[in-house]
């Protein structure tokens, strides 16, 4: 009997999930496992909401198995312990994955994989966190792109990857599931959550993307970029964890397209976001210095002047700029910010505050519900002027005319700032335009 283990990583789901459909449609049996990493969970800027948010989609993911025919089993301890474990227990002679482009992972995934061949275990990876690999999209002279828009063009040129149907279980006799352990809690595992998290699991991530795909998308070229309107996916933690794949959301936008021609420019730039997603990852692999320090070497050295005080403020919502405090407040109540306002917040932090983009990094690591490496320092690395966009650093948004342009009736900021016209909101804790020429200065003397 050909057993196989699929290791469920940021692929919670059954549908379109390329290395678990392989392993069914290749093997006798398939356990599917998923381990709680300790490295993982103890690093300094996991967010809480996210681990919650993931429980409750390894909850979902649970019953569909057990629904689908299966089992899932669930470990905790050093993964290549676990994994050993896992596969002399269960009789595996395949062990099946899903691709991860982060640093940890892929060192993680190498000595996974070594391990598995010592002990006569086949090991087959499969693209499917991305629409393409970081390989793939490549300049004529076989390097990398670092920039986004000549790489947009070479991977919209390119045929994209089927979806793959849902998968059932079968279990012969004789098989022998590994013990699991029951599926902990958020605080069983250490943490304490204070946001209200949204519809986890793959029925959730598919009924928010059906919603999204018959209203909000075709207006949203018009609307993405204002906050009030709630008119983005808020996809998000659900294409981090993996209870959706970037292919089912691509297709969605295309027969969207397809079926609208009039809201072809709208489809096109939700296509643009997954574009960018791949785009961020594919640095992350090729650039894993990014990581840690700037894509530009030359800004590492740059003086920040990283006043704990002023981070405080920021952190707490409490600047004096309302667009800016609004924002961190919607981050901190709810794990989520508008795109529109993250670029806003980590703009001011790093240009008007003078403060690392890297505080700010490990921050919304520490708070958000699509909290994602890749992304993340990608987003910040842009705003601060230091990564992968072509000409940015003397790129400088006012928070106040942003407020005027994309919240123009103060509906938003008063939302998480409803004491913003009174006396009891704080005066602004710097003058923009003093802050702006420090940080021109700053950077001139770098460039
Ligand atoms: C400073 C900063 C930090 C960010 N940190 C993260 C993060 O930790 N995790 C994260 O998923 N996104 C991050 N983003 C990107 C973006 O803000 C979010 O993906 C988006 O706001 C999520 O909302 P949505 O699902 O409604 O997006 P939609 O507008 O509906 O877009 C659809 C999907 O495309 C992807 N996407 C959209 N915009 C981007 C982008 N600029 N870069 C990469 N992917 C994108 C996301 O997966 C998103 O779910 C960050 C952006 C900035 C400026």
């Amino acid at each position: 009997m050909k057993v196989a283990v699929h290791w469920f990583r940021c692929d919670l789901r059954l549908s379109d999930n390329t290395a678990l459909h392989a392993a069914v449609t290749a093997s006798d049996a398939v356990v599917p496992v998923f381990i709680f990493d300790p490295k993982i969970l103890t690093a300094p800027d996991v967010s809480p909401g996210q681990v919650a948010f993931m429980i409750e989609c390894l909850r979902s993911l649970e019953k569909n198995i057990a629904t689908a025919g299966g089992r899932l089993i669930f470990r905790h301890g050093p993964v290549l312990e676990e994994m050993r474990t896992v596969l002399r227990e269960a009789g595996a002679k395949v062990l099946y994955y899903n691709r991860d482009y982060e640093p940890y992972a892929r060192a993680r995934d190498i000595a996974v994989e070594k391990l598995a061949r010592s002990l006569g275990v086949e090991v087959h990876s499969y693209k499917d966190n991305v629409i393409h690999e970081p390989h793939e999209v490549l300049k004529a002279d076989g390097s990398p792109y670092g920039v986004f828009t000549p790489y947009s063009r070479v991977w919209r040129s390119m045929a994209k990857p089927a979806v793959a149907p849902a998968v059932k279980f079968s279990h012969p006799t004789g098989l022998k599931w590994p013990p699991s352990l029951p599926l902990p809690s958020a605080r069983e595992l250490g943490f304490s959550v204070d946001v209200t998290l949204p519809p986890a699991g793959e029925r959730a991530a598919r009924d928010r993307l059906g919603e999204f795909a018959s209203v909000d998308l075709l207006q949203y070229a018009k609307n993405r970029d204002f906050p009030a309107r709630d008119a983005t996916s808020r996809l998000s933690p659900h294409l981090r964890l993996g209870t959706l794949s970037p292919r089912t959301v691509f297709k969605a936008a295309e027969k969207a397209g397809l079926h609208h021609p009039d809201a072809l420019a709208s489809t096109d730039s939700l296509v643009s976001e997954l574009i960018w997603r791949d785009f961020y990852r594919q640095i992350l692999w090729h650039f894993p210095h990014v990581a840690g320090a700037c894509f530009r070497p030359q800004y590492d050295a740059l003086a920040w002047e990283n006043d704990e005080r002023l981070f405080a403020a920021w952190c707490a919502g409490r600047t004096g700029y309302p667009l800016v405090d609004a924002g961190m407040r919607q981050l901190n109540t709810t794990g989520w910010m508008h795109n529109r306002v993250r670029m806003v917040v980590a703009m001011f932090l790093t240009k008007d505050l003078l403060i690392s983009w890297q505080w700010g990094e490990r921050y919304f690591m520490q708070k958000l519900l699509d909290a994602d490496l890749a992304s993340n320092n990608g987003g910040w690395q842009w705003s601060a002027g230091t990564g992968t966009d072509a000409q940015p650093w003397f790129r400088i948004f006012n928070p106040s005319s942003q407020a005027q342009k994309f919240d123009p009736e103060g509906l938003y900021i008063h939302r998480y700032v409803p004491e913003a016209d009174t006396l009891a909101y704080p005066a602004p804790i710097v003058d923009h335009s003093r802050q702006r020429l420090k940080t021109l200065a700053l950077f001139r003397n770098r460039t």
